[in-house]
C-alpha cells in the first residue's frame, strides 16, 4: 500500500526491432510498479550508443523528442525507486560507461551484498567512481578485468559480485541479460515477430511487459547464465555454477504485477492460493472479507472462495497520488492514508469484517486502516496477512527498514494486534507461503524477510541500512 519502502527496478532489453527504444519505452511503462523515482533508456544506432535518463514516471520522461533522440535497433530501459543513499538523477540507470573495452550501458535489478567491501578495494586502487550506487562497481570490475574480450570481461567481473543481480547490457551491437547464481530477481526472455526481418529477442523482469508490446515468453533467463545476443544469433552461457535456486517470495506476495507470470508461475495464482490457505489457517466467524488495495485484493479473494464469505470492496483507494500534498492547518486525522484509502461506509457499517493485506510492515499503515475500518461502522476487525511476520531486512533489492523498525522483529503477534487495534490478528505460515507459491523441485524460494536465514551467508549487522544506494 505505501509506496514509502519501495525500492525496486525493473529493467526491460531489446535486440533486432527497428523500434527498440520505443517498445523499451513501453516496457518500461509496463514496468513502473518496480520504480517510480526515475527512468532511462540506452539505444544502440550502428555502433553507437546514446542514453537518455530522468527523474520522474516513465510517461513524463519520454516524449516523442527523447525518443527519436535514441535511434536504432537494440535498445536496454530501466526504472528506479530508492530512498537510500543519494536518489538524484546521478543514480538512475542505465549507466553508460566508454572503458577499455568498448562502450557499455548496463541496467541492474537487484542488490549487491558485496558492494561496499568492492568499491573500497577499487577505490584503493584508483577507481573513481561517479555514483553511489552499487551498480557502478560491476562496470568498475569489468574495465580492470585481464580478459581481453568485453564478454569474457563481463562474466569475470559477474564472478567477483555477491547478492541479487537481473542485469541487461548494451553494446555497439549487442545485448547481453544476466541472473545471478541463485536467481533472486525475476528475468525472462521473450521473441517478438518483426516484418520482413528476423524475431526480435527481449528481455524483461516481468511478462506484464511482453503482453504490452505483443512479444510472447520464452523462458527465464537461468541462474547463473548469460544470455548474449548478436547478428550471429542468441548465446547462453553459464559464467558461474549455478546456486541453490532463491528466488524472491516477496516478489509473488507483493511486488510483481498479478498478471505476470515469475518464476515459471503465475502471480495470481500465487495469491490467489496464499488467501485460500490463510482461510484454511486462520478461519474466523464474520461477515463480509475486505480487501486492502491494491496489494491484498487477489489473496482477499481466494480468502472469501475458500471460507464461503462475501467479497467487498469495503476500501475504495485513490490512484492519483502526487508527491506532496498540503495538509489541511487544522490536522485531520489519519490524513496520509485517506489520501489514498477511503472507507465505504455502506458496506461496512455493522458488519464483522476480515481486513486482508498482504503485509505488515512497520504497522503504522494496518492501524490507520484498522481505525478507519472502525470508523466507518464495523463491529469486529479481523487483520489477516497472505505472509509470515516480516522479521528481518532484505539485503537483496527489496527496500525494508532497519530491523529496529519492524515492528515484528520487537512484537509478538499478540502485541502487534494490540498496536494496530484488531479484534484478532492472523499471519500466514511460512509452510503455508512456501506452497502457496508452488516450492518444489524446481523452485526454492528466499524468505530471508520472514526467518533472518540469509542465503548468501551474508550476516547483516541490526540497525545498519546498506552503505550505498541499492537497486
Ligand atoms: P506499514 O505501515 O509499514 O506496516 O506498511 C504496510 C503496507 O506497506 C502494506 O499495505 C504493504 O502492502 C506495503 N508494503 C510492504 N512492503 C512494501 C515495500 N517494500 N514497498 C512498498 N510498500 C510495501
Amino acid at each position: 500500500m505505501t509506496d514509502k519502502f519501495k525500492d525496486e527496478c525493473g529493467v526491460v532489453a531489446v535486440f533486432g526491432h527497428p523500434e527498440a527504444s520505443k517498445l523499451a519505452y513501453l516496457g518500461l511503462h509496463a514496468l513502473q510498479h518496480r520504480g517510480q523515482e526515475s527512468a532511462g533508456i540506452a539505444a544502440s544506432d550502428n555502433g553507437r550508443v546514446a542514453v537518455y535518463k530522468a527523474m520522474g514516471l516513465v510517461a513524463d520522461i519520454f516524449n516523442a523528442e527523447a525518443l527519436a533522440r535514441l535511434p536504432g535497433t537494440h535498445a536496454i530501459g530501466h526504472t528506479r525507486y530508492s530512498t537510500t543513499g543519494d536518489s538524484a538523477l546521478l543514480n538512475a540507470q542505465p549507466i553508460l560507461v566508454e572503458c577499455n573495452k568498448g562502450r557499455i550501458a548496463l541496467a541492474h535489478n537487484g542488490n549487491l551484498v558485496n558492494a561496499a567491501e568492492l568499491r573500497a578495494r577499487l577505490e584503493t586502487q584508483g577507481s573513481i567512481f561517479q555514483t553511489t550506487s552499487d551498480t557502478e562497481v560491476i562496470v568498475h570490475l569489468v574495465a580492470l578485468s585481464r580478459e581481453v574480450s568485453l564478454t569474457q570481461a563481463v562474466c569475470d567481473a559477474l564472478r567477483r559480485i555477491e547478492g541479487a543481480f537481473s542485469l541487461v547490457m548494451l553494446t555497439g551491437d549487442r545485448v547481453c541479460a544476466v541472473r545471478d547464481p541463485r536467481g533472486f530477481r525475476p528475468l525472462v526472455m521473450g521473441r517478438l515477430a518483426v516484418p520482413g526481418r528476423p524475431d526480435a529477442v527481449v528481455f524483461a523482469s516481468e511478462t506484464c511487459a511482453f503482453d504490452l508490446i505483443g512479444a510472447a515468453a520464452v523462458r527465464d533467463v537461468k541462474p547463473g547464465e548469460m544470455v548474449v545476443v548478436s547478428r550471429d544469433g542468441t548465446e547462453s552461457r553459464h559464467y558461474a555454477p549455478a546456486l541453490k535456486p532463491s528466488s524472491c517470495i516477496f516478489e509473488h506476495v507483493y511486488f510483481s504485477r498479478p498478471d505476470s507470470v515469475i518464476f515459471g508461475r503465475a502471480v495470481q495464482d500465487s495469491r490467489d492460493a496464499l488467501g485460500r490457505q490463510l482461510a484454511r489457517e486462520a478461519a474466523i466467524d464474520a461477515d463480509i472479507v475486505v480487501p486492502v488495495p491494491d496489494s491484498g485484493v487477489t489473496a482477499a479473494m481466494g480468502y472469501a472462495a475458500e471460507s464461503g464469505l462475501p467479497f467487498r470492496l469495503g476500501l475504495i483507494r485513490n490512484h492519483y497520488i502526487g508527491r506532496t500534498f498540503i495538509e489541511p492547518e487544522q490536522a485531520v486525522r489519519d490524513f496520509g492514508v485517506k489520501l489514498k484509502l477511503n472507507p465505504v461506509r455502506s458496506v461496512l457499517a455493522g458488519k464483522r469484517v476480515v481486513l486482508i493485506d498482504d503485509s505488515i510492515v512497520r504497522g503504522t499503515t494496518s492501524r490507520k486502516i484498522v481505525r478507519m475500518v472502525r470508523d466507518a461502522g464495523a463491529s469486529e476487525v479481523h487483520m489477516r496477512i497472505s505472509c509470515p511476520p516480516t522479521i528481518s531486512p532484505c539485503f537483496y533489492g527489496v527496500d525494508t527498514p532497519s530491523r529496529r523498525q519492524l515492528i515484528a522483529a520487537e512484537k509478538n503477534v499478540e502485541q502487534i494486534r494490540q498496536y494496530i487495534g484488531a479484534d484478532t490478528l492472523a499471519y500466514l505460515s511460512l509452510e503455508g507461503l512456501r506452497n502457496a507459491c508452488g516450492e518444489g523441485i524446481e523452485t526454492s524460494y528466499c524468505t530471508a524477510c520472514y526467518t533472518g536465514e540469509y542465503p548468501t551467508g551474508f550476516i547483516p549487522v541490526d540497525d545498519i541500512e546498506p552503505a550505498i544506494a541499492k537497486c
